[in-house]
């Protein structure tokens, strides 16, 4: 088989690239094994602020500017509502916070994002004295659907292979790359915290973060808006809510533990004052890096090889922007932003 790319990994770095392939009519194949469940488990939200410190997400216009039409594509294709929009709602402790979202709404980048309309709030079941603060453009995409109706259309068009990358039997050329019965042109790595298993790129600074998530029925919340206080609650419909997430640096697995549902619940019933029942608890391990920037480019000696991943915590506003980059970086000459490139590791 002869394709122009293999592509490694199917979570959102990897089917964001594959689009941009689709896009440009080039061929592909792609290999993933589910090994890997950060972008399966992720809340799904795009938000362009920073809400613990008020600060601009990084070139946030531009990644929301490419990440929506590619979403609303993928929603025609696979035939599924994917992108719910929804405000997202920073919940106030003081008054000196209140007066920092006031300040931040002046800052360079922050304008547009910002409402200074403050909420007061009525439910009765959320404790909040000190208002609350709406980010606009902000929605949830709902990454679970979207990987699991991808992969079924990769299979149904013949481009999945399911299985574990064996690194060994990865043939090396000049000008082609040769894996098992595939010729490629181009070898694109988009493993997520699975990277760390890959002898080419492993010894850059990928760190991964776990998270873990609860999903909720509540009944009385009533919650018609993403809220932000010292965990997340996200209404995805039928009274059920997604709480998260944790940030834990030791345990690299994907597996739950009680020691995270205590922490999350604790933080939740501060302001949650309703009953809920907890339907399930997900975990993740989340690929970020040192400087929080994305690792993408070439291989410092190795032809055709490359690599996309460092998405970090904020994978589906960034991925469409960055397999943009990366595709008009391998086909066009293009540059790499500095900050995302990974030869600043080399
Ligand atoms: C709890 C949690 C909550 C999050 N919430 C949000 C959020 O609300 N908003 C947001 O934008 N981001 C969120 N994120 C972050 C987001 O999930 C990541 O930025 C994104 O999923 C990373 O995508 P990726 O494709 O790089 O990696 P992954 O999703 O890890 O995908 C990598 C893929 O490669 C495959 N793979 C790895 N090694 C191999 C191999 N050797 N052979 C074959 N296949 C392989 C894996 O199986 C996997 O499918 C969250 C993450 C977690 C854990």
């Amino acid at each position: 088989m002869k394709v122009d790319y293999i592509v490694v990994g199917c979570g959102l770095a990897g089917l964001s690239f594959c689009e941009k392939l689709l896009e440009n009519n080039k061929s592909f194949i792609v290999i993933d094994n589910n090994s890997q469940q950060s972008s399966v488990v992720a809340g799904g939200l795009y938000n362009p602020v920073t809400l613990k410190r008020f600060t601009p997400v990084w070139k946030s216009e531009e990644q929301l500017a490419t990440a929506l039409p590619i979403y609303k594509l993928l929603e025609q294709k696979l035939n599924s509502t994917l992108d719910y929009k929804i405000p997202v709602k920073r919940r106030f402790t003081s008054l000196e916070e209140q007066n920092n979202w006031f300040s931040a709404s002046d800052k360079k980048g922050l304008k547009p994002f910002i409402n200074t309309d403050l909420f007061v709030n009525n439910n009765p079941y959320i404790d909040a004295n000190f208002k609350l603060g709406e980010v606009f453009q902000t929605g949830r995409l709902d990454t679970k659907k979207l990987i699991e109706n991808y992969k079924k259309w990769l299979s149904d068009n013949n481009l999945l292979i399911s299985e574990t990358f064996n690194y060994d039997a990865l043939i090396l050329d000049e000008s082609k790359v040769i894996y098992q019965h595939i010729t490629a042109k181009h070898i694109v790595f988009a493993e997520g915290f699975g990277m760390k298993q890959n002898p080419y790129f492993k010894d850059l600074p990928l760190s991964g973060t776990k998270g873990q998530l609860l999903t909720i029925h509540a009944p009385e919340l009533k919650l018609d808006y993403v809220l932000k206080s010292s965990v997340f609650v996200i209404p995805l419909g039928e009274d059920l809510y997604r709480v998260g997430s944790t940030y834990e640096q030791k345990d690299k697995t994907n597996t739950i533990t009680e020691d995270a549902k205590e922490m999350l619940l604790n933080k939740l019933k501060t302001f949650v004052k309703c009953d809920f029942e907890i339907i399930n608890q997900v975990a993740g391990i989340r690929p970020t890096v040192k400087d929080r920037k994305p690792l993408v480019g070439k291989h410092p000696t190795i032809p055709n090889m490359y690599l996309f991943n460092g998405l970090g915590s904020r994978g589906v506003m960034i991925a469409p922007y960055v397999a943009d980059q990366l595709f008009n970086f391998i086909e066009n000459n293009g540059s790499l932003d500095t900050e995302i490139d990974c030869s600043r590791f080399f």
